[in-house]
């Protein structure tokens, strides 16, 4: 081979090879994560949509796209997170499709081993109904946890503790279940009504709110809300435009961008994150791919945010 060629056998291209979440390696079926910093899981799961379905196809797409991420440093973190990080993907979580409840009980069960070795969940959904076991699993360990939700949606719908399994329903049965620190809880993108009372002492920054301020005052704002508390990060891909993410079960017109909620995660260094997923990716409604990319992109900033420790970005 002529002297300074790169050798290709050494970096697979990114539409060959099987398929992991940034290629890191698998651990299906594993019992034990002791000496990993994330576990990925995938919940292949949509039957609590409100509108079309299709979410249960999101891990795979997620994980296909984050191929195409996966050849060095992450722009403008300026690292590959995957080298500061021991990130394995664990596959789906299994379940008997005939008994909704089981993908609860199994992703609750998994979440709860990923904790106990002192990793963090990563999360792929799924529709967002998948949230609600995940934030069970991390109750059980950290005790009530603060949350930065980025949604259309505030997903607080009235009936809670009625066993619906409903994506519409997950904070109030969250609050319900005192899994959330509410005053530390903040709602981010939301353009859509809620009359009810539920989640009446969260935080909500509109889409309209989203606009008028930059990615560093909604942080800011962010942090004032969270403080010190351990914290959950849940990334509805609705939160975004339609415009950049159509491949959703519910998407609501004038959301934000891409860039505009990858800039608010990239000033969210330092916060005591105990866990992020991102759900509602739904591929059928995704010609060309690009809500399972932007679901992969969020997915390895929030690994950044992780590697960077308290360490600020430089952007
Ligand atoms: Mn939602
Ligand atoms: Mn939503």
């Amino acid at each position: 081979m002529e002297e300074g060629r790169v050798a290709m056998t050494e970096q697979r291209a990114s539409y060959s090879g099987l398929v992991s979440f940034m290629r890191q390696p698998m651990a299906e079926g594993a019992a034990d994560f002791s000496g990993c910093d994330v576990v990925v899981a995938g919940v292949p799961f949509d039957v609590a949509t409100t509108n079309r379905p299709g979410a249960r196809f999101g891990p795979r797409a997620i994980r296909d796209e984050s191929l195409q991420l996966a050849w060095g440093p992450i722009w403008p973190w300026g690292f590959d997170p995957f080298e500061r990080l021991k990130v394995v993907d664990a596959g789906d979580i299994a379940f008997d499709w005939g008994r909704p409840q089981e993908m609860a009980e199994n992703l609750a069960a998994h979440t709860a081993r990923v904790l106990a070795a002192n990793a963090v969940p990563l999360t792929l959904g799924g529709d967002h109904y998948c949230t609600l076991p995940v934030l069970r699993a991390v109750h059980a360990h950290h005790g009530p946890v603060a949350l930065v939700h980025f949604d259309a949606h505030r997903d607080v719908e009235e009936g809670a503790g009625q066993g619906r399994i409903d994506h519409g329903i997950v904070f109030s049965e969250a609050l319900q279940e005192g899994l959330l620190r509410e005053e530390a809880c903040v709602q981010i993108g939301i353009r859509t009504t809620y009359p009810g009372e539920v989640g009446a002492g969260m935080t909500v920054i509109d889409a309209a709110a989203c606009h008028a301020m930059s990615a560093r005052q909604i942080a800011a704002k962010v942090r004032e809300v969270v403080g010190n508390h351990p914290v959950y990060l849940t990334f509805d891909i609705d939160c975004l435009d339609p415009a950049f993410a159509p491949g959703t079960g519910t998407p609501v017109p004038g959301g934000l961008s891409t860039h505009q909620a990858r800039a608010i995660l990239w000033e969210l260094a330092g916060l005591n994150f105990t866990g992020f997923d991102v759900m509602e990716v739904s591929p059928p409604y995704d010609p060309a791919g690009a809500t399972a990319l932007a679901g992969a992109m969020l997915a390895v900033d929030f690994c950044c945010l992780l590697a960077a420790g308290n360490e600020t970005l430089q952007a």
